[in-house]
């Protein structure tokens, strides 16, 4: 496994110290568990998960059994692999990035039209664009061919309901505007009621619904969210993090999750050199799959996340 190999080499010189060693102990795991901390918060992995993850770590470092042929740095660094993949969500006994399977991730669905799935998050994080991508997807997977409408539930920014007019128009997906619903002042909620309203009445499969952000986490915008998840009842709420983010990833995922229960998660802007720690901070406290990330600004640039890939990205 090449993979593997390539983490083992960033490890060495950590894991040299647990060479000839037939056992691990407390204190001669000390060195190579600090250099993992250490691997962990240079990837911005939130401090109090990272704490979590190497409790796990110690605990199994602790009780391996000693494999033939196989040398103790090796069989922590599988310890550290596996642990990264579980808590992403993955199973390290199966391969997820098996080619040829589904761009798409398991989304829900509802047992009638149209699935809802409502996006949130702050300001500049990519849900606009995100929800473009997600409808470009829906509608040319070809397992999938579905009739999408993109929902502009941003009453606020006339920029933003302008952007996702945009890039609705790039891929060919229709786009409900509040001023479908009235001219004057409307609400986010009664655009997203009307839209609703729209989709049934068009047979649409799909409705993405792109929610107003705010450059920090406000009451206001959290309660207008839980208005319209009333409304709605969307299938799946999906939060959109910057991956750039860091250790703040872990007090938006909080606050967005207290609030609307997210359902999964996506993270963008994954083309940078960001290593990624975000992911596990989103998993770690809302407990909700990670399903995309966005690797670039084209509309084509949304991939299926997958926990093994993530994993040998964290620890770089
Ligand atoms: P919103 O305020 O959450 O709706 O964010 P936008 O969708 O407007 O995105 C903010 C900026 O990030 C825009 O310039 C997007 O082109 C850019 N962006 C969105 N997703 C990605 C991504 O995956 N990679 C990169 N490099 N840029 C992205």
């Amino acid at each position: 496994r090449m993979l593997f190999e390539a983490l083992t080499e960033n490890f060495q010189r950590s894991l040299a110290a647990l060479r000839g060693l037939d056992k691990i102990t407390e204190t001669n795991i000390e060195p190579t568990l600090k250099e993992v901390r250490r691997a962990l918060i240079d990837a911005d992995v939130n401090v109090k998960v990272v704490d979590i993850l190497l409790a796990a770590i110690k605990e199994q470092a602790l009780n391996m059994k000693v494999v033939k042929g196989v040398t103790p740095g090796q069989q922590f660094v599988k310890i550290v692999y596996d642990e990264l993949i579980r808590l992403l969500g993955g199973d390290p006994a199966t391969s997820s990035s098996k080619a040829g399977a589904s761009p798409l991730p398991a989304l829900a669905e509802s047992p009638t039209k149209p699935t809802v799935i409502l996006m949130a998050g702050l300001q500049g994080a990519g849900k606009t664009t995100q929800s473009a991508k997600l409808a470009r997807l829906l509608q040319t997977e070809k397992r999938s061919r579905k009739k999408v409408l993109l929902v502009a539930a941003d009453v606020q920014r006339p920029a933003a309901v302008e952007q996702l007019q945009t890039l609705g128009q790039q891929i060919e997906t229709e786009v409900f505007i509040p001023a479908m619903v009235g001219t004057g002042s409307v609400t986010a909620l009664e655009v997203a009621t009307r839209a609703l309203d729209y989709a049934k009445q068009k047979a649409f499969d799909f409705m993405i619904v792109d929610t107003a952000g705010r450059q920090v986490i406000d009451e206001r915008l959290m309660e207008e969210l839980q208005q319209i998840k009333r409304v709605l009842s969307p299938a799946e709420i999906l939060l959109v993090v910057d991956g750039m983010i860091g250790q703040e990833a872990a007090n938006i995922t909080r606050a967005f999750h207290e609030r609307i229960g997210i359902t999964g998660a996506i993270l963008t802007k994954m083309d940078g050199d960001t290593r990624g720690g975000a992911a596990l901070s989103i998993k770690q406290i809302s407990g909700a799959p990670i399903k995309f990330i966005g690797v670039g600004e084209k509309l084509d640039k949304l991939e299926k996340f997958y926990p093994d890939r993530m994993a040998s990205r964290i620890l770089g």
